[in-house]
């Protein structure tokens, strides 16, 4: 009897792999195509200037859907993507897409605006990075200062003498850096103090956590103090009640960004989120 159930238990595990091994091998097929079936587009969440109430900024996040499979999370993809190489030009389409974008809403909204746009440590090891960031602000006619780059741990985890050279390359093109999700990764002092970061995004799960236990509390305001003393600004992420956000305000955060203020939203609700706001 048990050696029966171990034996379909087997066959069970043994088809759902093989369901993966299909579904990631029909993803990365159709990644290859997506970009000329127009199949992507970006949506757009707001960054909150805490002083102010003031919009600071847009953080871009790519959205893909398939013509058979529907919606696919870039939790899903963007590894494909990264495996494949195939980030590249994707990464290369977001960036275009946002920047054109933005440049389009500070022109209607008459104000300067910072677009972030995540990037891959696949993409920006790339030699060619730093060019096609430079050619992508010319088309587009974006103001350097008005981009910002979200990058994450990860990329240091092979070589920080690289990670800083590809840093110094782009801070000369005169953008922001910004070390995303913050909090999860390696987080290692010695990064935040060597690299030019300009913008600390505290990770969504130090917010779900705030109110629930005494020790959060104190953990979210030394994170932010810290970056404060190493002359970074900081955005907390994940907001989504009215509660994080007033212990936010006390502790000192420049900049919010969650559900409480908005999801992310697509061309359309974003043109109805300006005409309200006005
Ligand atoms: P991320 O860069 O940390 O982006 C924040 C994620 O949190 C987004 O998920 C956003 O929709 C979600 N979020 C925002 N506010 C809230 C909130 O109040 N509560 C909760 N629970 N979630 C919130 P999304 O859009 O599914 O993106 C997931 C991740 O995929 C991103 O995490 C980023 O790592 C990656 N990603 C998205 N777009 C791109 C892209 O264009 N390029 C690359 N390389 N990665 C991307
Ligand atoms: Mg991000
Ligand atoms: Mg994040
Ligand atoms: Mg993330």
């Amino acid at each position: 009897m048990a050696k029966q159930r171990g034996k379909s238990q087997y066959a069970f595990f043994e088809s759902s792999m093989k369901m993966n091994l299909i579904r990631s091998m029909t993803l990365e097929n159709s990644l290859r195509s997506a970009i000329k079936n127009e199949e992507f587009y970006l949506h757009y969440q707001p960054q909150i200037d805490v002083r102010t109430g003031l919009i600071r900024g847009f953080e871009a996040l790519i959205r893909w859907e398939h013509p058979q499979l529907g919606k696919i999370s870039p939790l899903e993809f963007i590894h494909i993507a990264e495996s494949t190489g195939l980030i590249v030009p994707i990464g290369a389409w977001v960036m275009e897409t946002a920047c054109k974008k933005m440049v389009d809403l500070n022109r209607v909204t008459g104000s300067n605006m910072i677009i972030s746009v995540n990037i891959s440590p696949v993409q920006i090891s790339n030699e060619q990075f730093p060019a096609m960031v430079e050619e992508t602000l010319k088309r587009s006619g974006l103001s350097p200062n008005l981009l910002e780059l979200e990058i994450t741990e990860n990329l240091f985890i092979n070589s920080f003498e690289v990670a800083i050279k590809i840093f110094d390359r782009l801070k000369a093109i005169g953008i922001k850096m910004s070390l995303d999700d913050f909090g999860t990764g390696y987080s290692s002092l010695a990064y935040l103090k060597n690299l030019p970061i300009d913008t600390l995004k505290i990770d969504q799960a130090f917010t779900r956590d705030l109110l629930i236990h005494k020790s959060n509390e104190h953990l979210m305001e030394s994170i932010i103090l810290m970056a404060h003393t190493l002359e970074m600004d900081v955005i907390v992420e994940g907001v989504e009640e009215l509660e994080q956000f007033d212990r936010l305000k006390t502790y000192q955060c420049d900049h919010v960004q969650g559900y409480y203020f908005s999801r992310p939203m697509d061309t359309n609700q974003l043109e109805d989120y300006f005409i309200k706001m006005k």
